[in-house]
């Protein structure tokens, strides 16, 4: 379990101070301009021995991503967009960053900026989240007064601009390059890739996008050293990461842990155990909406990491864990998960726009059961379809779910629709 003193995010639950001078008091903004000074290549270089994965859910190394900015300007100036439209069901971690420990990001953005060759960075936040976006404001209009933003930021020599974009509610817009459509003012809509950000991005120049966590950990690793921050986690899945576990355990929490915990010590020490004890759990969604669900006898030894979670057939995608009991109808629940991509989905590519709607209304019927047993590998032969065949990972996020549920539930699924068939199903499947 991890220790007080290796929390990155020391008010996560807003119980202290957020403003500068609490952070301060907490060790951030402690001689920023001496980490600029090591120099870009410094800088990145640690990013990459620390281990750093992207925070957002692909899991990239972060310090690679940076090492894709160019090296010298070809008068373009260069951008780091963060991207805190976290909008995916189940997440919710980013928001108490944003709330709570304000200044760990606007720090990481400076350092990270530095080390990206830009001047500027944007920060794009969701349009559902008002007071987050207010209590960043207020941290960045702080560190304007401060001296820490601006022209020669933190005595650093390097001048820096920081802006707060509020999006306007759409799932998609957090997708990296629906994003940067957004922040240009248009139709959030992805972009085919290649050109990637890192050549073509922002107004057509380099940039990143890098999610909130990813950057607000930088100050902290590069304060400790890589090698403190590599040291947590197992190989290829280094650090502290945020948990956000919602559904049925006995407190809901989100929280702080090392990397590569196991699933069972998770919830045990930090959310109460199960409702109703191991024996009740059903299925759990390991990292988001989007990530296939695993049964509960396969979850309960998983460990928490990107490489463990592919081996039981999904994936650590945000770290929010949605857990169900067995008062959960599986299938309901993934078909929910349907309706949502279906609404999200930009339109923008055929077999999204069609396929989501598609898998929706058959999902819709094998609620009820009033399906043939043929069109279950109908289903899972459209998600293939459309899995890997998009213009973003939206078709992935919305195939996925349902193959999840094919694999582990089968059974059940073709229940409902026997029973059905023979005029058996209770009320319970059909509510
Ligand atoms: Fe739009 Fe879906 Fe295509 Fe993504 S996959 S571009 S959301 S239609």
């Amino acid at each position: 379990m991890l220790k007080d003193q290796d929390r990155i995010f020391t008010n996560l639950y807003g119980m202290h101070d957020r403003s500068l001078k609490g952070a301060k008091a907490r060790g951030h903004w402690d001689d920023t301009a001496k980490i600029i000074q090591q120099g870009r290549d410094a800088i990145i270089d640690q990013m990459k021995s620390s281990g750093l994965r992207g925070r957002g859910g692909a899991g990239f190394p972060t310090g690679l991503k940076w090492s894709f900015m160019p090296k010298e300007s070809d008068g373009r100036p260069a951008y780091l967009v963060i991207n805190a439209d976290e909008s995916e069901p189940g997440t919710c971690k980013d928001r108490e960053i944003m709330r709570h420990d304000p200044h760990t990001l606007i720090e990481g953005a400076l350092i990270a900026s530095f080390a990206m060759g830009a001047h500027t960075s944007y920060i794009y936040i969701r349009g559902e989240y008002i007071r987050e976006r207010e209590a960043l404001q207020a941290a960045i209009d702080e560190a304007y007064d401060a001296g820490l933003l601006g022209k020669n930021a933190a005595g650093s020599n390097w001048d820096f601009d920081l802006f707060l974009h509020h999006g306007a509610g759409a799932y998609i817009c957090g997708e990296e390059t629906a994003l940067l459509e957004s922040l240009e003012g248009k139709k959030g809509m992805p972009r085919m890739k290649p050109p990637f950000p890192a050549g073509s991005g922002l107004y057509g120049c380099p940039t990143t996008v890098n999610n909130v966590e990813s950057i607000a950990v930088v100050p902290t690793v590069l304060r400790r050293g890589p090698e403190w921050f590599a040291g947590f986690g197992r190989p290829n899945n280094a650090g502290t990461k945020i948990f956000g576990i919602s559904g049925h355990v006995n407190n809901p929490c989100v929280v702080e842990e090392e990397m590569s915990i196991s699933f069972e010590e998770l919830i045990e020490k930090h959310c109460g155990g199960i409702r109703g004890g191991w024996e009740n759990l059903l299925a759990v969604i390991p990292g988001g909406s989007s990530v296939p669900c695993v049964r509960g006898e396969n979850m309960r030894e998983a460990v928490m990491d990107f490489d463990a979670l592919r081996e039981v057939g999904s994936s650590l995608g945000t770290a929010a864990v949605i857990v169900m009991d067995r008062s959960v109808d599986p299938i309901k629940a993934i078909w929910r998960l349907s309706k949502f991509y279906k609404h999200e989905s930009c339109g923008q590519c055929t077999p999204c726009r069609e396929g989501t709607g598609w898998m929706m209304r058959v999902m819709d019927r094998l609620v009820k059961g009033e399906a043939e047993l043929e069109e279950i590998d109908m289903l899972f032969d459209v998600t293939k379809q459309v899995e890997g065949h998009t213009i973003c990972a939206l078709g992935d996020a919305a195939a996925w779910p349902i193959q999840g549920l094919i694999r582990n539930f089968r059974e059940e699924i073709e229940d409902r629709v026997k029973a059905q068939k023979s005029g058996r199903l209770g009320a319970m499947a059909a509510e």
